[in-house]
């Protein structure tokens, strides 16, 4: 057991630990100290919780600790890159239960059930509050685990008037909560099961208007939300750690959605609510040209006559993980005295920062990898731009379509660099479902295959 001084003093060191996690999780370098930051700080959480004053039952909070960390552990180490994003969504649905459940008990304690006056009212509020985020939380996050996953279509549900039924349904919500504010002894659990069955259609609706090239505003829009619901849970259980941690997760989640609308170009407003304002009002522009392609022999004397070279990873590359042979060729090329980097694109894979990551697993130098504004402009310089498993971030149509899904989105403008190899399986389109005229381009030649195996033979054939 400790006093309530050392709690609040741990909380305090913890608080400053998260700060710090986050701030370490700014950039590549500093991301590892980052984490550690965040680790020991949660340790010294949920250590000084569960020690302290008023906790009982130790022994079944040891055992729920255990056994969620073996399932955490289990899952951790069997998910693919690739899957993260759907990972992310579905813990953050967690976290909205959580707050649903917590705002339930917090109702009916007998401890907060004699509370009186006003600090009773603001209690009520707090819970139905805490409840309200957590509700959308948590059927949002599951949709967009379901959307991510593939197991629900990723196009925008969005039917008319859905604005004006998301406003009703909040005005209801607040009249159901001056009630709940006003019923006596638990009479109140109707009206909250009520507003939970509401805002739980609220975040299904939310999320299902959002969709294509605005899904990684979603998710980390659904962190913030999360934090949120974590920072209301805090309110209700009197935690102010969990109010300070759940703060930071949601603003930094609200910053970073700020951030992604601002690199894709869109409105927060619009993309929060779907499909607000002007969106595509005619069939997409026809793609006319011929697509060539080239095989890997072919590839390989590109390379090896380029002396500027740009690598554009997308999705494609995580799921073939071909970062490994991917940074092998670039050492080879920097050894021949060849200029090489990676533009990175804001949205490229499945998750921000997912290609970053990736290159780091493969030790890639960080001083080579660039974002997109970094190099746009210098595109038009470079020899040859290598499209490893990229589409929508490569997609002219982002520019020369008005009737694009992805119109207005900015994108890697490879198609100015004087001959572009573009390595997928097939001509499938990406996460947006649109055609990209950049393969009909006439500097632009497909290499057909996994990007994995495509990147290993050309290193073959360099090594020839
Ligand atoms: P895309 O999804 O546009 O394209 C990826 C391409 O990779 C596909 O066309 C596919 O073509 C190819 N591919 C798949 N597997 C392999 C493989 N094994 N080897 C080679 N190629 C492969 O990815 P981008 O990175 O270009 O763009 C990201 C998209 O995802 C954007 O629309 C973005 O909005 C969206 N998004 C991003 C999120 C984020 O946070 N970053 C979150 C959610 C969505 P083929 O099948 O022919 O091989």
């Amino acid at each position: 057991m400790i006093s309530s001084q050392i709690q609040l003093a741990s909380y305090l060191f913890a608080s400053i630990l998260f700060i710090l996690s986050l701030g370490g999780l700014s950039s590549q370098e500093s991301a590892k100290r980052g984490v550690l930051y965040g680790i020991v700080g949660m340790g010294i959480a949920i250590l000084s919780t569960v020690l302290g004053e008023g906790v009982s039952g130790h022994i079944y909070i040891i055992i729920a600790i255990a056994i969620a960390s073996v399932i955490g552990i289990m899952l951790a180490r069997k998910v693919e890159m690739t899957s993260m994003p759907q990972l992310v969504a579905i813990l953050h649905s967690f976290v909205g239960l959580a707050a649903v459940l917590v705002g339930f008990g917090s109702y009916l304690d007998p401890k907060t059930q004699a509370l009186t006056g006003t600090p009773h009212t603001i209690h009520l509020v707090e819970v139905f509050l805490g409840v309200f985020i957590g509700a959308i939380t948590f059927t949002g996050s599951i949709i967009a685990w379901g959307k991510l996953e593939g197991k629900i279509r990723s196009k925008p549900l969005i039917y008319p008037g859905r604005h004006l039924v998301n406003i009703a349904l909040v005005i209801i919500s607040i009249i159901l909560c001056v009630f709940f504010v006003q019923a006596h002894g638990t009479g109140g659990m109707i009206y909250l099961y009520i507003m939970t069955a509401i805002a739980s259609f609220i975040g299904v609706m939310l999320v299902m208007a959002i969709g294509g090239a605005d899904m990684p505003v979603v998710v980390s829009m659904l962190n913030s939300y999360s934090g949120w619901a974590a920072a209301a849970a805090g309110f209700m259980l009197g935690n102010d750690l969990l109010i300070v941690t759940g703060a930071l997760v949601g603003s930094s989640g609200a910053i970073l959605s700020i951030i992604m609308c601002e690199a894709m170009n869109r409105s927060f407003w619009s993309v929060i609510f779907g499909g607000f304002g002007a969106g595509p009002t005619g069939p997409a522009m026809e793609v006319s040209g011929e697509v060539t392609a080239m095989d890997h022999a072919e590839v390989a004397e590109l390379v090896k006559n380029a002396q500027s070279i740009v690598i554009v990873p997308g999705y494609g590359m995580a799921v073939a993980k071909a970062q490994f042979p991917v940074h092998e060729m670039v050492e080879r090329l920097k050894k021949e005295g060849k200029e090489v980097q990676f533009g990175i694109h804001p949205v490229a894979g499945r998750l921000p920062g997912h290609m970053n990551v990736l290159l780091a697993e493969a030790n890639v130098p960080y001083d080579i990898v660039m974002e997109m504004d970094e190099i746009n402009d210098d595109l038009s310089d470079v020899d040859l731009v290598l499209v490893i498993g990229a589409n929508d971030i490569v997609n002219p149509g982002a520019q020369d379509d008005p009737n694009s899904p992805i119109y207005g989105m900015p994108v890697l403008e490879v198609w100015n660099a004087k001959d572009v190899i573009v390595m997928k399986r097939s001509m499938a389109t990406g996460y947006a479902g649109v055609q990209n005229p950049l393969f009909f381009k006439e500097n632009t030649n497909m290499l057909y295959g996994d990007a994995k195996d495509s990147v290993a033979k050309i290193n073959g054939h360099l090594t020839e």
